[in-house]
């Protein structure tokens, strides 16, 4: 998802309020986000067995560990390709290098622009795929690299109009399945952490989630 969209006057007010905040482990952002953390970590763990059969919700937590690792200074974006019940890559936002976690997944999973092999890959994300198509933005959106890519499936958490625009339809016009996962908490945790801007993310956390 996009984080080269941080320098929009929206999101550089949040950034600025957020600085506030920069460095410290005891921030309201992140007391709503510690609970998770050891949920994610049973996750990690379980994704890492043979069979490890996980839902929806749990590959969902799987992106939103991703997301968390990415850099500070810009929107953070986690997201993991699943094929048959595997991972077979998974990515977080770069921003500043204009990377965002659908094409780092896709680029770490050796299939970025090759339909042949997500033919039946779902994309779990937690925040919707961006879309800037008509927009100015010259480079392609998250919603082009998936369309590119043949993805099958996309399911995602937050939602921010500021990126999403009209990417939900342009990739079902592209024949892919879209759907925002169905748990409320879930939906707030990815925005949650997509806003975390400069928020540092406490190194013991870092650790939970290798
Ligand atoms: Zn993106």
């Amino acid at each position: 998802m996009i984080h080269a969209i941080s320098n929009t006057p929206i999101l550089s007010s949040i950034s600025s309020r957020q600085n506030l905040h920069a460095s410290s482990e005891e921030t309201p952002f992140l007391t709503d986000i510690k609970p998770w953390i050891q949920r994610m970590k049973q996750v990690i763990q379980k994704s890492r067995q043979n069979s490890p059969g996980l839902s929806d919700q749990d590959w969902i937590l799987l992106a939103c560990s991703e997301a968390l690792k990415s850099p500070a200074g810009w929107g953070r974006v986690g997201a993991v390709l699943v094929k048959n019940g595997k991972m077979m890559g998974k990515g977080g936002s770069i921003g500043g290098l204009r990377i965002h976690a659908e094409m780092d997944a896709l680029k770490n999973a050796g299939s970025l622009g090759i339909p042949e092999l997500n033919k039946d890959v779902t994309a779990y994300v937690s925040l919707q795929p961006c879309n800037f198509r008509d927009s100015g933005v010259p480079f392609k959106s998250c919603c082009q690299y998936l369309a590119e890519s043949g993805i099958k499936k996309v399911v995602f958490a937050g939602i921010d109009p500021r990126v999403g625009k009209n990417g939900i339809d342009f990739l079902k016009s592209h024949g892919i399945q879209v759907q925002q996962i169905q748990d409320p908490k879930l939906q707030v945790l990815g925005e949650k952490i997509f806003n975390l801007l400069d928020t540092s993310i406490p190194a013991s956390w870092r650790k939970e989630l290798c």
